[in-house]
């Protein structure tokens, strides 16, 4: 994401107009135009309302200290599976659901960045915000798909997100979506790379989550190498040029674990920079020593029956709420990197920030 991207078109932004129902609807298509981090942005009619987000600016000690910047505090990256009215699995949520957990990000100041941008750093979120990073496993149809009108079709994870995102204009409408061999249950290769295009030219990240969904622990090394190369090789076929993360089906991680994210099947390569588990507990920030790439930390969408009385997201949302220190908020600079003076020893060495200690 370039934040001068998104500067440029702050002034449009400011056009927005109250949009409801029907409204949102028939403005998407520009709207999400604005937010996208990979593309180059489509030219953006002034009389369309766009969630998008303030031009960064640069942080000083007194900046940091004033919204607690603390970018080495820990960020969710919630896992989403089926959204369906009728929950099948106790892993599946509602449309409504999933619009009321948005809703509470949204209001709670949380701006969404996908998997890669959050693997690579590229946190350029506004000062005060906190990231979060929505992710969307086994491409279900009723994560993606577009109606008559070439428009995400309504109650759609994808389509409940731009319906947060008019309504919240700071909450950037992006996610990640990791696919396996039958994409959105879409047949036709044509159709396939309609959507992945669809979503790509909109900001969202298509990434791997193999071909056929294994148990990778259960393979031997040769076969989980298969399984990601075919998989590569259809996300290609259907225009992901940039491949960079990659989600453990059951969050299960082979037993040489080394082949999650490096590898060769058939002559093809490959190399993924963040291996994602389902895991049950919020990731640490990419930016402090601890956070090892290989094995990085989801929190399963859920209430608080059963298992998930902890570990899912309504818990970990409120533990945020009665521990803020502990979650990432931005200082508003993707130049530097603010923290507070207890937490000086734990930035990891990769990082070549400016530090802003307070
Ligand atoms: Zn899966």
């Amino acid at each position: 994401m370039t934040v001068r991207k998104l500067a440029g078109v702050t002034a449009v932004a400011n056009v927005v107009v109250v949009a409801t129902g029907l409204v949102v609807l028939a403005l998407l298509p520009a709207a999400d135009n604005r937010a996208a981090p990979k593309e180059p942005a489509a030219s953006p009619s002034p009389t369309l309302p766009a969630p998008t987000l303030p031009p960064p600016t640069p942080a000083t000690v007194e900046s940091a200290r004033k919204v607690k910047a603390n970018e080495l505090g820990q960020v969710p990256v919630l896992m989403y599976h089926r959204i369906q009215k009728k929950r099948l699995a106790s892993i599946d949520r509602t449309p409504a659901q999933l619009k009321s957990e948005l809703e509470k990000l949204a209001k709670r100041g949380f701006v969404p960045i996908t998997a890669a941008e959050f693997v690579a750093g590229e946190i350029n979120i506004p000062a005060g915000a906190h990231p979060v990073v929505l992710t969307f496993d086994d491409g279900s149809p009723s994560h993606f798909a577009l109606d008559a009108r070439g428009l995400p079709k309504k109650d759609t994870a994808i389509g409940i997100i731009f319906e947060v995102a008019a309504k919240y204009p700071a909450f950037r409408p992006v996610a990640t979506l990791w696919i396996n061999g039958t994409p959105f249950g879409l047949t036709a290769e044509a159709e396939q790379a309609r959507a992945v295009r669809w979503l790509l030219d909109h900001g969202f990240e298509v990434g791997n989550h193999t071909y056929s969904h294994p148990d990778l622990r259960r393979l031997p090394p040769k076969k989980v190498s298969e399984q990601i190369v075919r998989q590569e090789r259809l996300l290609r076929k259907l225009g992901v040029t940039s491949s960079t993360t990659f989600a453990l089906p059951f969050g299960s991680r082979p037993r040489k674990a080394g082949v999650a994210h490096d590898g060769k099947w058939d002559g093809t390569k490959y190399h993924f920079d963040g291996v994602f588990l389902a895991g049950a507990q919020p990731s640490v920030s990419p930016f402090d020593k601890g956070f090892d790439r290989w094995a990085i930390q989801r929190i399963q969408s859920n209430g608080t029956a059963g298992d998930c009385r902890k570990w899912c997201s309504t818990y970990w949302l409120e533990w945020f709420q009665k521990h803020p220190g502990k979650l990432y908020t931005a200082d508003g600079d993707p130049e530097s990197l603010s923290l507070p003076e207890s937490l000086r020893d734990d930035i990891g060495s990769k990082w070549s920030k400016k530090v802003i200690v307070y």
